[in-house]
């Protein structure tokens, strides 16, 4: 039987992925095709690219547009992280939906059925499959289709829950259940990335501990591979820059008069990391102007997006996002000799930014740059392609791989 499987490393950079720092991924890379001009959605973060891998669609059209997002719950907008695990009822209460567009685990619930086991967030975790298609395993929360409680899997947000994860991942679901889709999310390296300077002994020894989780699969699944059953997708969210300095927009905004107070639903502004989404009430609408030209003349910030010109970043003008802001990237080595640093945003909800260490989110050309290695039938070993892939391909090249036609996707089916 055909079958998928992906494993994830989150926030892997694609230049990392080199015989000295990831032997194993280069491994699979010679038994498979290295995609190596891949990018990202946009905003770059984890909730969002996991919706976008699991719908094969942009964050416009798959109506999960942030890593944070501003809902009206009864008392004006107000920005909620998308990471709690109780997000998601909260989105279903205020919009009557989660996504708007079927996950994979929708589509192959009649059809060998998938299973997910995540390590990162509960809301990376859910937003793979928030309406209970599959089978969901996290620490926080578990389902299984017709979202029945399952037991969480207990393992801890680090390499070390990674390798127990990965353990089970092996036995429960390649070896045992060989669902059509299996996937596997790993924390790391983007959890130690957020905390150190990237190139530093810490962030290598998180990669490694990534690439050798990636290295286990796939010596459980190769007879498989090899003969065309299994195809292996080995990729990453995103990559991450370095933080040169944070800039909270919601402190400027109240101070230039634009926004009423900390915390008021006239502004609502969304934290991205290295972007920020803003959302104004209707009778804020008219400051909409006065706030991208007092934001646009930040020497920090490089370009303010408003209206229909949204949609260019894959957005939904009519989606409630009225503005976003898009910091300075530039070249600018990491303490441990890493190129790329980036601006970093606060808004109404403060989430954890820390200079000097990684963070992601907006369109720098490192945090832009996931990996994705595929391996099985239809890849050619050894290939690298050089033109342009995204993670939206992620979902149309494993239904192609499964037999069912996905033509209703932003991405495309890959092959070499
Ligand atoms: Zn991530």
């Amino acid at each position: 039987m055909k079958r998928v499987v992906i494993v994830i490393c989150d926030g892997l950079r694609a230049d990392m992925v080199t015989p000295e720092i990831t032997p194993n991924l280069i491994r699979i890379a010679k038994a498979g095709t290295h995609f190596q001009a891949h990018g990202g959605v946009f905003p770059s973060t984890t909730r969002t690219t996991a919706a976008a891998i699991a719908t094969g669609c942009k964050p416009g059209r798959n109506g999960l547009e942030g890593n944070a997002v501003a809902l009206d719950m009864g008392n004006g907008l107000e920005v909620f992280s998308v990471g709690p695990p109780g997000f998601r009822d909260k989105m279903h209460q205020a919009l009557g939906r989660t996504l708007k567009s079927p996950t994979m685990s929708e589509r192959l619930r009649d059809h060998g059925g998938a299973v997910i086991y995540g390590n990162a967030s509960p809301g990376a975790a859910l937003f793979l499959d928030p309406d209970g298609h599959g089978h969901l395993v996290h620490r926080d929360l578990a389902f299984g289709p017709g979202r029945t409680t399952l037991a969480p899997h207990g393992a801890s947000h680090d390499a070390t829950g990674d390798a127990a994860l990965t353990a089970r991942f092996i036995d429960e679901v390649l070896h045992d259940r060989k669902p059509a889709l299996a996937l596997l999310w790993q924390c790391e390296p983007d959890h130690t990335q957020h905390e150190v300077a990237l190139g530093s002994p810490a962030h290598l020894d998180v990669v490694r501990a990534a690439d050798a989780q990636a290295g286990r699969v796939y010596d459980n699944i190769r007879h498989d591979i090899d003969s065309g059953d299994v195809l292996l997708i080995c990729a990453s969210d995103h990559g991450h820059e370095t933080i040169g300095e944070i800039v909270d927009l919601e402190d400027i905004l109240v101070a230039a008069g634009l926004k009423d107070a900390k915390g008021s639903p006239d502004v609502a502004i969304a934290p991205q990391g290295t972007s920020a989404t803003i959302y104004l009430s209707a009778d804020a609408k008219s400051r909409r102007d006065a706030i991208a030209e007092h934001l646009q003349n930040d020497p920090r910030i490089a370009r303010v997006v408003v209206g229909e010109d949204i949609a260019a970043l894959g957005l939904d003008p009519e989606g409630g996002i009225d503005l976003v802001v898009l910091g300075h990237a530039n070249e600018d080595l990491s303490e441990a000799g890493m190129p790329g640093t980036a601006i970093a945003f606060q808004g109404d909800l403060k989430i954890a930014n820390n200079v000097g260490c990684g963070q992601h989110g907006g369109l720098g050309r490192y945090e832009q740059s996931p990996f994705l290695i595929c391996a099985g039938a239809g890849f050619a070993p050894g290939l690298t392609i050089d033109s342009a892939t995204s993670v939206i391909d992620i979902a149309p090249t494993a239904m192609h791989h499964l037999g069912h036609v996905a033509d209703d996707m932003d991405g495309r089916a890959l092959q070499s």
